[in-house]
């Protein structure tokens, strides 16, 4: 498949930033990012070099803004005369710009290094006035690419590595491979598949086209071959860590931008305007809106004489000094000890010797003091905002806003004390708040902010998080012109805001506004409740934890139990395989973080996305249908039995039922059982309860027969889906289909259920499917006992349930089991969110 490449002709941007801006512009133009996308690839410029060489750069977002990717897409800049990106050396004449949703990009990648090795074709590329050519180059086959790769190979000296990154290898994390490996005399090669490579090199690594899940051979040769496999291969599973919390990240934020305004379904208040930008901090509030910054300020040059305006800059440079005494006098007063230290901090960039000697320099010149100062101060600014490090750029706000405060002075100017004229229910609306104007926020009066611009990492939406006010950011310039006391209302779950909603608008609001904070409150009163439905029925709640020190978050947040905990972690986060003694250590600490609760702790389950290089096993055409989970533990007695053993010892101290992945046949299950009776007398150890997860069809068909067997169920909806549907659940294109509501995944749900009830068994689901809403009320519906979920998820899932009576989930999942496909059973799903708003117009 290829991906959808916008070409723009003969450009000619100042500089870095400016054709960052221009490449960022053309992927918002066509749909591919949100324009806050932009400040998302600016930043990335501030942490990393985008520039590939061979006059190619790829400047792309950070991975925490991958939310403001609409569509995977590309768009190339041709700049013929080049634009210097970095120093002198480098000058980018192919600016592609990458908006990437998962990574197919990486196919991109890999086309384009390969097609740098072809200095001829990359002089056309630069020349071309046919944007076809450049569109053909980097998007057709691979095998049209005339430039071979020089052949190299594995050294001898070599170990293996998985990558679990989530986003497959892209230039950031290719890039520390390279320095890692630089620092070494050692030659140092990576393989992918049946391409090798020269570690020291970004552009061949990310020629490599490894996505996520690949297994790559690292080898060197040299006096250091060893440290230089060691360190590396360090740098690759650290980075793999960094790079999944960053995932996680990217879709917490999305997940709590829509978490609680679900609720609020698809409301659309009728409004005179509504402006759409990025949901940056939740909420739901009605206000004032206020503009609260003021127009840029009109400066003429009058001159008078050295002596008067020099003096004219003094005074003006001692009132605001003394403003900034007083405003932080009052912040400290009133135990806002962090404005305090900006106001402070201002009054230090006001002493700035280079500033002021600049300023001089301005009026001996003979201009006026206040001309000389604007003029020094915006240079001093833009110099401060084209520093490398991100921290230190963004000072630049602080220079610009304390400036202003001296302009004012010399203007004659009141000082922009705003607060004062605000409304008790202020909206701020702002181009982008300045530290001034945030650190004299009292949010007993302010309901919220919009900006034009900004992105959720922005000022504006940390300090919103932070007050717990909600925020819109990136909602575009006409945001300024919208007229200050005019009514609004700002919703920052779905990142609106509605100018002068209608008389019926702004009841409704007040409605979900009083629903939401019902919502709020009683997640936090029922967290610790059972999930017991209006009809008495209670289902186990449980969470999904593999290490014990993660257990007391769960608890806190309402999980009765741990109904999940992955072993194979214990395997994945070392280079070798745990033995016995470092397994029942792990799991006798998970048995006394619970203090008695249940826990069921499930066998390794390696194979498929699960890949552990240390175990060394074969590469396997169809790792998802090949020796996976039960499947290995089988024929691999070296890793299942120290585990039972390990399993049994840790029972001693405490609850813990044991379950095994990936079952497809009765025949492995009695083969494991017999293993466990083995060690069981081996170590004389009591007995504890066994169960299997349900994640292959043949399981869930046979679930009647398998039941006679085991003590319970636990259903992998995220297996189930994949093994139902015949779709790989990480597949780039296909992965949206493997939909776990899917009405097939619901049945065999159902037949599981039926199964266990005839031999009196329980049946808990411990895929994504039993934290989500929807899916959480089916499955208890068709008959579930316990659901176990990510933490972030116990309590909205515990309130949902309490809200609703066995019988009518019942309703609802029999309808479900009737229809023809995931979107028709989603629609059925609206039932349960019509009640909610029913609820909400109550008065
Ligand atoms: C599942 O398949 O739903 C499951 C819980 O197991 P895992 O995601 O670890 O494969
Ligand atoms: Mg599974």
């Amino acid at each position: 498949m290829s991906i959808p490449v916008e070409v723009r002709l003969g450009a000619a941007p100042h500089n870095r930033e400016d054709a960052v801006r221009a490449a960022g512009a053309v992927l918002a133009q066509a749909g591919h990012v949100h324009p806050a996308y932009v400040d998302s690839l600016l930043q990335r410029e501030k942490v990393a070099n985008t520039f590939l060489g061979q006059g190619v750069a790829i400047p792309h977002g950070m991975i925490e803004d991958k939310h403001l990717v609409q569509r995977t897409g590309l768009a190339v800049l041709q700049v013929p005369a080049g634009v210097r990106w970095g120093d002198d050396a480098k000058q980018a004449r192919l600016v592609v710009a990458i908006a990437a949703a998962s990574d197919e990009h990486i196919a991109v990648l890999r086309r384009l290094t390969r097609l740098m090795r072809d200095e001829a074709l990359m002089r056309r590329l630069v020349e071309t006035s046919d944007p076809q050519d450049i569109v053909r180059a980097l998007t057709a086959e691979d095998e049209a690419v005339a430039t071979a790769a020089p052949a190299l190979e594995d050294f001898p000296l070599g170990r293996e590595v998985a990558l679990n990154y989530p986003n497959g290898l892209h230039a950031r994390p290719a890039g520390q491979w390279a320095q890692t490996a630089q620092r070494f005399a050692a030659r140092v090669h990576v393989r992918c598949g049946s391409t090798v490579v020269d570690g020291k090199n970004v552009a061949a690594l990310l020629s490599l086209g490894a996505g996520r899940g690949a297994t790559l051979r690292l080898s060197a040769q040299g006096p250091d071959a060893e440290e230089a496999l060691r360190a590396l291969r360090a740098v690759i599973v650290r980075l793999g860590d960094e790079e999944a919390r960053q995932a996680q990240l990217a879709a917490s934020r999305q997940s709590q931008a829509q978490g609680l305004g679900s609720a609020l379904g698809d409301w659309q208040p009728t409004a005179r305007q509504t402006f759409t930008g990025i949901a940056a901090s939740p909420g739901l509030v009605i206000g004032t809106l206020v503009q609260a910054e003021g127009a840029a300020l009109e400066v003429e040059d009058r001159y008078r004489s050295a002596p008067l305006e020099a003096e004219a800059l003094e005074r003006a440079l001692q009132a605001a000094l003394a403003e900034l005494e007083t405003l932080s006098a009052q912040a400290r007063a009133a135990g806002r000890t962090e404005q305090a230290g900006i106001f402070h901090a201002h009054a230090g960039l006001l002493r700035d010797a280079a500033l002021l000697q600049a300023v001089s320099r301005g009026i001996v010149q003979g201009h006026g003091a206040a001309w000389a100062w604007r003029h020094a101060l915006g240079e001093r600014v833009a110099a401060q905002r084209a520093l490398p490090d991100a921290t230190l750029a963004a000072r630049a706000a602080d220079l610009q806003d304390a400036g202003e405060r001296v302009l004012r002075q010399l203007l004659g100017l009141p000082a922009a004390t705003l607060e004062a004229a605000w409304p008790a229910d202020a909206i701020l609306l702002a181009d982008d708040l300045s530290p001034s104007v945030t650190a004299q926020i009292d949010p007993s009066r302010v309901r919220g902010f919009c900006t034009a611009r900004g992105g959720p990492t922005a000022h504006t939406a940390i300090l919103a998080r932070a007050l717990g006010l909600p925020a819109v950011v990136a909602s575009g310039p006409d945001l300024l012109a919208a007229e200050a006391g005019t009514p609004a209302i700002l919703d920052g779950y779905r990142g609106r805001l509605y100018v002068a909603p209608s008389a019926t608008a702004l009841i409704e609001a007040r409605d979900k506004i009083a629903l939401l904070a019902r919502r709020q409150a009683e997640e936090a009163r029922t967290r610790l409740l059972p999930a017991t439905t209006t009809d008495g029925h209670t289902v186990e709640i449980a969470a999904n934890v593999n290490r014990a020190d993660q257990v007391e978050r769960a608890l806190q947040a309402g999980a009765e139990g741990v109904g999940l905990m992955r072993t194979e972690f214990l395997f994945l986060e070392r280079d070798t395989v745990p033995d016995e003694e470092a397994q029942y250590q792990a799991l006798r600490a998970m048995v006394e973080a619970l203090g008695g609760r249940p826990l069921v702790v499930r066998t390794l389950d390696i194979g498929g996305d699960k890949q552990v290089p240390h175990l060394q096993l074969p590469v396997e055409d169809n790792p998802f249908l090949g020796v996976r989970g039960a499947r290995l533990a089988l024929r691999r007695d070296d890793l299942l039995m120290p585990q039972l053993r390990a399993l049994y010892r840790a029972a001693r101290h405490g609850p813990l039922q044991v379950m095994f992945p990936m079952i497809s046949t009765v025949e492995e299950l009695h083969a494991l059982r017999q293993r466990m009776a083995q060690v069981r007398e081996e170590l004389d150890a009591p007995e504890v309860a066994v169960g299997i997860m349900i994640e292959v069809p043949s399981a869930a068909l046979l679930a009647d027969r398998l039941a006679a067997h085991v003590d319970f169920f636990s259903i992998g909806t995220n297996d189930l889906t994949q093994y139902a549907l015949a779709v790989d659940r990480q597949h780039p294109e296909l992965a949206g289909m493997a939909d776990s509501l899917h009405p097939a995944v619901l049945r065999l749900v159902e037949r599981t259920v039926a199964g266990a009830r005839r031999h009196g068994r329980w049946v808990g689901v411990c895929g994504g499917l039993a934290g989500e809403p929807l899916g959480a009320a089916l499955l208890v519906g068709l008959g579930v006992d316990e659901l176990s979920m990510s933490v972030g998820d116990l309590g909205p899932i515990k309130a949902l349930l309490r809200r609703h009576s066995l019988a009518e989930l019942q309703a609802l999942a029999q309808r479900a089991l009737d229809v023809d496909s995931a979107d028709e059973v989603r629609a059925l799903g609206a039932a349960l969110r019509g009640e909610d708003a029913a609820e909400g117009a109550q008065p």
